[in-house]
């Protein structure tokens, strides 16, 4: 798909053609089956300051929490047990909270103890880090670079470099070499973002051979830095160009697995999931976080889990799935 395709698929009145072009993709290269992966938020203690994120360091309205080794593992066999196949450990980036030797231990011990796959999303980590955490049975790696604009990037991540190669772009790769399946994603409709730049993210996904895809409308939270400055962005935070950015992306990488994001469904909790599943997705992770840590983990305000815990239940999910013609496979 050259530029001028992807624009004119973006920005046309009407997109119902291309979702049931995404649909049909996604049904002969991954079937009906979805991906349930259970997400566990480690740890809301967080040492960079993200100009959008409401869990950066310098917000001290935050509710700071770190699950214990045993509460994650125990989070694990709750995956096991609801035969999700795949645990993903998020937490904020904080190299001294996870360290290489403390990440590793976990890795082996879910994987004996719950035998689970093992998605890490830990942010911005060295070679010889993710070489450990690969060594000790991480299968998966998910780094979003939120834009390959480099002076929006440098921006919004305080202290990023601007010249040379985009940092986490250059890490993709690396992990890519250490035999990682690699995931990246961004955010659609932050401040300063040009469709131009949004193109050009999506055609970085399919010359980065991603493995996993993760598109999320930005969510303005009112206590960053970019929350409160003036919103101006010609990418809109919809649910229709989310959905359409799914599709986008499935159609440039067939057999990629793409979630449809908690973001989405925070922007509209009665059919955003319905609407990414049915424009290409075939992912979703539910928030496998004991209820009474949630709260702490809010990068924006309103985040569904939180506010209604009982919309990821997982028969809500299920039926969801029934009424789409799906299922959930473990993997
Ligand atoms: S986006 Fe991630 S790394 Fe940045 S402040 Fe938020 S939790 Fe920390």
């Amino acid at each position: 798909m050259t530029r001028q395709e992807i624009r004119t698929i973006l920005t046309a009145p009407s997109a119902d053609a291309l979702f049931k072009e995404a649909q049909a993709v996604r049904l002969q290269t991954k079937g009906t089956g979805v991906f349930l992966r259970g997400l566990i938020e480690l740890s809301s203690i967080c040492l960079r300051d993200c100009l959008y994120c409401g869990m950066r360091h310098s917000n001290a309205n935050v509710r700071r929490y770190a699950l214990t080794d045993d509460e994650i593992v125990a989070c694990a066999a709750l995956a096991q047990t609801l035969h999700f196949g795949t645990v993903v450990l998020q937490a904020g980036e904080n190299e001294r909270l996870w360290t290489r030797e403390r990440v590793a231990h976990l890795i082996h011990r879910i994987k004996v103890e719950t035998g689970q796959r093992v998605t890490l999303s830990l942010g911005e980590r060295s070679e010889a880090d993710t070489a450990a955490w690969r060594e000790a049975g991480a299968d998966r790696y998910l780094l979003r670079f939120e834009t390959t604009d480099r002076a929006l990037f440098a921006h919004i991540h305080p202290g990023a470099p601007t010249t040379g190669d985009h940092p986490r772009i250059a890490q993709l790769r690396r992990m890519k070499a250490q035999g990682y399946e690699i995931g990246s994603g961004i955010m659609l409709g932050i401040p300063g973002q040009t469709l131009d730049s949004l193109i050009e993210d999506l055609l970085t996904f399919q010359a980065l051979q991603l493995d996993m895809v993760g598109l999320g409308p930005y969510l303005r939270h009112p206590e960053t830095p970019l929350g409160q400055g003036d919103q101006d962005s010609e990418v809109p935070v919809s649910v229709d160009f989310t959905c359409r950015c799914y599709a986008v992306a499935r159609l440039l990488l067939p057999s990629a697995n793409i979630p449809s994001t908690t973001a989405l469904s925070s922007l509209d909790p009665e059919a955003g999931r319905i609407r990414g599943l049915s424009s290409g997705a075939n992912v979703f992770m539910p928030n496998l976080t004991p209820a009474y840590y949630r709260e702490g983990y809010q990068i924006y305000p309103g985040k569904i889990c939180v506010v209604a815990p009982q919309a990821d239940s997982l028969s809500a999910l299920h039926d969801t799935l029934h009424s789409l013609g799906l299922h959930h496979i473990e993997g």
